[in-house]
């Protein structure tokens, strides 16, 4: 298949960007890290993935989302059949704090042209922002991911309109039953918002025959047939 002229160049202006970043020394952390964690994936996907900050194993190994979150992040994807591949996974922070503490606002405002430059290039549809810095970050709303998780918002960024769609931070949710199951169902509606079928959803029912429409209400055929 040929390659898709749109993709290579969105590639190419990432990867320079990447290169552009990895010598960034805008912020303290830039003094501790091993290296700046810029971000991976599908350079042209409709849907972006955005953390907090890499942990100890992604500052090792330059890749956002490698640790125990990460793992559970790639079962996620699975269950909405996806893959990393087809989405980009980026941090609002690229540098590791110490001892994974939180991002402090002035490291934030120092790395967020990072981020908005990321998106501005990879132009995705829909952004899962990924707890509560990336949450408030994106949205420019002081709502925490308690109040906001679930419920997509628009929001113009890198000068489109791009749907926001708050989700637990994943290495929140892997100790708090709870919390993994509200991801995992809020999770589950990726796809609805991307515009394609979820896998295994069941087809789309068929239109009722002309003589059954208003004969009554849908939900009560549906309960005739079973399908509460
Ligand atoms: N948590 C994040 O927010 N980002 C990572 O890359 C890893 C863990």
């Amino acid at each position: 298949m040929a390659a898709d002229p749109d993709a290579l160049n969105r590639r190419a202006e990432l990867a320079a960007y990447a290169t552009e970043t990895s010598a960034c020394t805008r912020c303290r952390l830039s003094a501790g890290r091993t290296q700046v964690v810029f971000g991976v994936g599908n350079p042209a996907a409709d849907l972006m993935f955005v953390g907090e900050a890499p942990g100890f194993h992604e500052d090792k190994q330059g890749y956002p989302f490698v640790g125990q979150a990460g793992k559970l992040l790639d079962k996620l994807l699975a269950g909405i059949g996806l893959t990393r591949d087809a989405v980009y996974i980026a941090n609002v922070i690229k540098c590791r704090p110490p001892g994974n503490r939180d991002p402090q606002p002035d490291e934030i405002e120092a790395c967020e042209s990072h981020l908005f430059r990321q998106i501005e290039i990879i132009e995705p549809k829909l952004i899962a922002t990924l707890g509560n810095f990336a949450t408030k970050l994106l949205s420019g709303k002081p709502q925490g991911i308690t109040r906001v998780h679930g419920q997509e918002q628009q929001a113009t960024l890198g000068g489109n309109v791009v749907t926001l769609y708050p989700l637990y931070h994943p290495a929140a949710a892997l100790y708090t039953p709870a919390m993994l199951a509200t991801l995992e169902h809020d999770f589950a509606r990726l796809p609805e918002l991307l515009g394609r079928e979820a896998p295994g959803a069941a087809p789309a029912a068929p239109e009722p025959e002309p003589e059954l429409a208003g004969a009554a209400p849908a939900s009560a055929r549906a309960e005739q047939l079973g399908l509460f």
